[in-house]
């Protein structure tokens, strides 16, 4: 159980790039780095695009002003000629300034924290992941649904053979926000959405897909796609090249199957993502809109919900419990426990600690390459006409 005490030596100079007043991101950032204030301290900014109100948005949070500074490429250039000058950056910032920004960020010594989808291609994801080894630096993910704790439990299940061998994935990330086509006028965070400029290749495989398809290789970590065919489209044609709506089959190297739909015109719908693990004796199942509770349905036998904080769960699901039974955990505790094992992360290799960064289960660079991957895959299928193409 997390209680907010010290889990490293001294809390981490941190500083936000992105994820200013007007962002859908940024208080989620916040609110997971800060809840527990062992673990960062917030000390500088770049907030956002538009110079004057990052200052006087990070002025009211509480920064100094002299430290909220105009750009990323100022703050990284200020912050190194302090002693106490920034740790570590979060990146939240339209995807396609992730690659750059973190470059600098590595370049400039600092650990880096970093949205999804990470870049645009495989290629710069590995040249990061090659840079951030060189410079002994780490690079995390904010797969921000993948800290509840009944995630955990699914993995422990799964992996103690409690459901049998698995033989079904059944994965949906689906919202109705873009039904229609008036965010794409009015709402900055929707128009660079559907511009592959700053989005990259997809829209919805990258923007939403990417976490599901993280928490999938969270529970199921031996697994591995051997193949895939999507076929995607944009009802609203505008959109297109990318695509507001998908479909995925996959062929695991095990012979299991798998299926992910995501996308943003799933009209009223507010069910958010979903996983079904389906095994040879029984199946597991979550939603992220009622993450306190796992399903676990036996064949034959009454099914059975589980519940968090509850103590016949697995140690590694109690141990990233908050609030305790009987009281909501939501994504707020989520992003926290993510946070704060990427501070784990991050101090263990300020101090050369192997163990601590061996024994971790976090969203890493390799979580962020899975990620690219993932989407590189899924569009080189759908642009050859929706076509089975082995996972490369
Ligand atoms: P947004 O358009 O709502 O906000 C972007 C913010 O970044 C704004 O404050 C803007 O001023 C600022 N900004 C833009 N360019 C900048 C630059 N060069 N330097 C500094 N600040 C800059 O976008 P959003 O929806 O918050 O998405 C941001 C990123 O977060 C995207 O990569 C998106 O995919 C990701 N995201 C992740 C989650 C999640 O659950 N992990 C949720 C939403 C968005």
């Amino acid at each position: 159980m997390l209680n907010g005490e010290k889990s490293i030596p001294r809390p981490l100079r941190w500083a936000m790039i992105g994820g200013g007043r007007l962002s859908q991101v940024g208080y989620k950032h916040r609110s997971g780095a800060l809840r527990d204030n062992t673990a960062y301290q917030m000390v500088a900014s770049a907030f956002d695009i538009d110079a004057e109100r990052g200052r006087d948005f990070g002025v009211n949070l509480g920064l100094a002003a002299e430290r909220c500074y105009d750009n990323y490429q100022q703050l990284l250039a200020e912050e190194a000629k302090r002693e106490d000058g920034v740790e570590v950056v979060s990146i939240a910032t339209p995807n396609g300034t992730h690659y750059e920004i973190t470059k600098a960020a590595l370049n400039a010594g600092i650990h880096v924290i970093c949205e999804k989808p990470l870049f645009f291609t495989c290629a710069e994801a590995q040249e990061i992941k090659q840079l951030a080894a060189t410079k002994g630096l780490i690079v995390g993910v904010t797969y921000g649904f993948s800290g509840h704790p009944l995630l955990m439990q699914m993995r422990a299940m799964i992996a103690n053979g409690e459901i049998g061998d698995v033989r079904m994935v059944e994965l949906q990330y689906t919202h109705g926000f873009s039904a229609n086509d008036s965010a794409d006028k009015f709402s900055e965070a929707q128009k660079w959405r559907v511009d592959p400029k700053i989005a990259g290749p997809s829209f919805v495989l990258g923007d939403i897909s990417t976490h599901t398809f993280y928490i999938s290789q969270l529970v199921l970590p031996q697994l591995k796609v051997k193949s895939l065919l999507c076929d995607r489209q944009s009802f609203i044609p505008s959109r297109a090249p990318l695509e507001d709506n998908a479909m995925v089959l996959m062929h695991y190297d095990n012979g299991a199957v798998g299926r992910m739909w995501a996308s943003s015109i799933n009209a009223g719908s507010m069910d958010s993502q979903s996983i079904r693990v389906i095994g040879s004796r029984a199946s597991l199942e979550w939603s992220d809109y009622n993450p306190g509770e796992l399903k676990y349905e036996v064949q034959g036998q009454p099914n059975q919900i589980m519940h968090h904080g509850m103590p016949y769960l697995h140690e590694s699901a109690l141990a990233d419990e908050r609030l305790g039974a009987l009281h909501t955990e939501g994504l707020a505790e989520s992003w926290a426990n993510i946070y704060l094992k990427l501070a784990i992360a991050i101090s263990a290799t300020q101090r050369g600690d192997q163990q601590t960064l061996d024994n971790l289960i976090y969203p890493d660079i390799n979580a962020g390459i899975e990620g690219v991957r993932w989407i590189e895959n899924c569009v080189r299928s759908a642009d050859n006409g929706a076509s089975w193409v082995n996972y490369e």
